[in-house]
């Protein structure tokens, strides 16, 4: 647990100047996760610089304080570190190792945390070829979703280096509560495997219950409070019940996020050889949602994929 996980953020932005030594972070990937974080790296104190893909995002962050980079090249110059928070594998991977990417423009011993969600294996290669250029690279993906991105409460599961992942940790506290060693390179994004794993088949079990309440006439608004209060209870329910039970499915997560999740952890289980039979099953549901057109839903859109089977879409609130 870091150690000033019981502080809000906006308690930790207000106090004083910031880091004595105003270290300069490089953030790549501006959307629903790193817009925020980079955002709370800002009200820190870090000098920030930003770049993404597309320009509103990178403009947004210099109105807050932050500065634009019109390259990745760019923001990594004079950077003490590198933050990538990208959608997927190819996209880590060509930043990382591109001609023009990251570790192009590296200096040895700068540090690159990675907070995207890839397969294990990439992260593991991207670690030895960060070794190679001298380059630190520690995986850092996160949960807790765009709310604990704004809030700066991520449960942040790092793999790495014991050194690196300390140098990496004061930045981590900025974006989260919980920030947890939990191995080697490659290691934080086998548990955030598992930790998507754990999420989808959550959602599906609320979605279920949901319809399953409502096709017996069942007030689902107590329903879900007093289900929270006891072993049904999760994070989950808390933060995607009312959503699910009004039909707003704005992301949050896309469908499209969680259906590479599954991807990555059904190939990893299969690689260890252990089966996932339930966590299976939900992920051809989350493929099914996809291939239906809603890839760009919130994942609480699983509820969807529930009515229509059961013959009931279009009869919710
Ligand atoms: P997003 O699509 O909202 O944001 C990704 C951003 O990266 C976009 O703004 C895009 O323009 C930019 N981008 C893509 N390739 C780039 C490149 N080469 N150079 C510069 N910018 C580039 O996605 P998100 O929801 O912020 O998710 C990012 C990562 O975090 C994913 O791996 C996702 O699985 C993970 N994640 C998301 C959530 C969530 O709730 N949204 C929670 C935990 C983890």
């Amino acid at each position: 647990m870091s150690e000033r996980a019981s502080e809000p953020v906006s308690q930790r932005a207000g106090e004083g100047a910031g880091p004595a030594d105003r270290a300069k972070v490089a953030v790549i990937g501006l959307g629903i996760m790193g817009g925020p974080m980079a955002a709370n790296l800002v009200a820190a104190g870090y000098d920030v610089i930003g770049f993404n893909r597309s320009r509103p995002a990178v403009d947004r962050l210099v109105e807050l304080g932050g500065r634009a980079a019109e390259s990745a090249a760019e923001a990594v110059r004079d950077a003490d570190v590198v933050i990538t928070m990208v959608p997927d594998s190819p996209d880590v991977e060509a930043l990382a190792l591109g001609e023009d990417g990251i570790y192009a423009n590296a200096e040895p011993g700068q540090l690159h945390i990675d907070c995207s969600t890839i397969r294990p294996d990439v992260a593991r290669r991207i670690a030895a070829a960060g070794a190679e250029r001298g380059i630190r690279v520690v995986d850092a993906p996160v949960s807790g979703g765009e709310s604990g991105a704004v809030e700066g409460t991520l449960s942040i599961m790092v793999g790495g280096e014991p050194a690196d992942v300390e140098a990496a940790r004061p930045y981590l506290d900025v974006v989260g509560a919980t920030v947890v060693h939990v191995g080697p390179p490659g290691a934080g994004q086998t548990v955030k495997a598992a930790n998507q794993l754990i999420v989808a088949g959550n959602i599906q079990l609320v979605a279920e219950a949901l319809v399953f309440l409502e096709a017996h006439g069942v007030d689902t608004e107590p329903a879900m409070a007093v289900l929270a209060g006891g072993l049904a209870g999760s994070t989950v329910l808390n933060s995607k019940a009312a959503g699910m039970r009004s039909r707003e499915f704005t992301p949050g997560f896309r469908v499209d996020l969680h259906h590479k999740d599954m991807g990555i952890v059904t190939a990893a289980a299969r690689e260890a050889g252990v089966v996932i039979p339930l966590g299976a099953h939900v992920a051809q549901l989350v493929g099914a949602l996809r291939a239906q057109g809603h890839g760009g839903l919130d994942h609480s859109a699983l509820l969807l994929l529930v009515e229509q089977l059961s013959g009931r879409a279009g009869t919710g609130d």
